[in-house]
């Protein structure tokens, strides 16, 4: 078996293979030189179980949120989970959207809603911004409601790479890393030795990979290379409908009285720090409590499909810095202090993961901002593929179809609360 990509899904996919059968041999290869140096490395890595108006991706969310919380907790390992909670911001237009999910949310004791009046004892920010001509120019909102997630926080993306690296060797799975793989072998499934096979008119199979290190053939493959995956399969005529866009982090270390004030919020969670905040605007702030620094994103949609990902600048200037200035006055002349940028692999049909199997090669993409939230899940359900098992058990037990997430035929619930 081998797994192209060594990020959370090919890390949990590879040790899922594992799981279901130990005796099967795993080789993962990547061109960087250790686990997760993708964008698993890049992530803002927040999770909040259930918190999604899509039943799949509650379930996605809540089991795979459910299994990180055991391993550090039943099995002791440090993955640097912080419940800090999730904080969207909504205003009253947007909250009337989902307010019927929202509601149905709270009810389960997923999440708590606030009224802006409650919200004012707690965040010291601005909420109105009514007859203000920059705000509506830069389409900021007021602020009328907070969607206040529980079982939601954050994880340390390689903490929980090197989980999955450390429970794949201890299977005896095998790493190669620094390996560019540059091609997709693709043989009739029956060779009958004439020229320029396969013709097109034979069964093929996908019989390995060529690398910049050389050729290595397999049995059975799985995909997951992140924001390269469509490249890897547009020259073999596979369709992914997922594709790589730009997303950057930008972080700032808070220099005045008030602006600590503001990172070191209480009354949300025990953790005491702001929580995981999502402005109505689309941008989002991580307090992080382990760093003590504020990260700042957000998530543009007219941006070009690219594998660009060096971080710019002026783009935290252009684009965060004047929005998030007029929701919190207290970080003028916040500038930062470190930048970094990652790939979301962007399906736009409904925002949901999307893992399928084609001849003996299984795919795993299209995880867009919550593959670190819902890795577990999707490793499963690739595993599962890999086995021909028609169902994946997710943790604790819960089954979903393993073709649930397939391109043909597809039908899965649109996701509202994209963030
Ligand atoms: C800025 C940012 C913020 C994010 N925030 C969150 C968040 O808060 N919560 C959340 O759940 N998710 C978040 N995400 C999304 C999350 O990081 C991704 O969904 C997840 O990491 C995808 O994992 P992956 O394994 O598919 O991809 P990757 O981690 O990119 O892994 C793919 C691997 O394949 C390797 N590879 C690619 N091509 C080749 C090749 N040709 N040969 C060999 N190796 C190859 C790469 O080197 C890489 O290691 C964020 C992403 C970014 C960029």
């Amino acid at each position: 078996m081998l797994v192209v990509g060594a990020g959370i899904l090919g890390l949990a996919t590879a040790y899922n293979i594992l799981r279901i059968n130990p005796k099967t041999s795993v080789l993962i290869v990547d061109k960087t030189g250790d686990v997760g140096q993708g964008a698993t490395a890049k992530s803002a890595a927040g999770f909040r179980a259930e918190l999604f108006t899509s039943p799949t991706n509650q379930m996605l969310s809540n089991t795979s949120v459910n299994f990180y919380l055991h391993a550090q907790k039943e099995e002791g390992y440090d993955l640097g989970i912080e419940l800090v909670g999730y904080l969207i911001l909504r205003s009253r237009d947007q909250f009337e959207e989902i307010a019927d999910i929202a509601n149905l949310l709270e009810k389960k004791g997923a999440l708590k809603i606030y009224r802006k009046e409650e919200l004012k004892n707690l965040l010291k920010m601005n909420y109105e911004f009514d007859g203000d001509e920059e705000a509506e120019l830069l389409g900021v909102k007021n602020i009328d409601y907070g969607l206040f997630g529980i079982k939601c926080g954050y994880i340390d993306a390689d903490k929980l790479a090197y989980y999955y690296r450390d429970k794949i060797k201890e299977m005896e799975g095998n790493f190669q890393f620094n390996t560019k793989v540059e091609k997709i072998i693709v043989e009739p499934e029956v060779k009958l030795g004439i020229p320029r096979e396969p013709r097109a008119w034979q069964k093929v199979r996908f019989t390995g990979i060529e690398t910049n290190k050389g050729f290595i053939k397999a049995k059975n493959l799985v995909i997951a290379a992140g924001g390269w995956t469509n490249q890897l399969l547009d020259s073999i005529g596979i369709d992914c409908i997922s594709k790589p866009k730009k997303r950057q982090i930008f972080t700032f270390r808070p220099k005045t009285e008030e602006q600590k004030a503001l990172l070191n919020t209480k009354g949300f969670s025990e953790e005491g720090i702001l929580p995981f905040t999502f402005l109505p605007t689309g941008h989002y702030i991580r307090a992080d409590k382990r760093d003590g620094t504020f990260w700042f994103s957000y998530s543009d949609e007219m941006r070009p499909f690219s594998t660009d990902d060096k971080p710019e600048e002026k783009y935290y200037y252009d684009n965060i810095y004047p929005i998030i200035v007029k929701y919190f006055p207290q970080l003028e002349g916040a500038r930062i202090d470190n930048m970094w940028a990652g790939l979301y692999m962007i399906n736009s049909v409904d925002h949901n993961p999307v893992v399928f199997k084609r001849s003996n090669m299984v795919v795993a993409t299209g995880a867009s901002g919550s593959g670190i939230l819902k890795g577990d899940a999707i490793g499963r359900i690739a595993a599962a593929l890999v086995y021909n098992e028609p169902y994946a058990n997710l943790f604790e037990g819960e089954e979903i179809s393993s073709s649930k997430l397939e391109v043909i035929g597809r039908s899965l619930e649109v996701e509202k609360f994209v963030f």
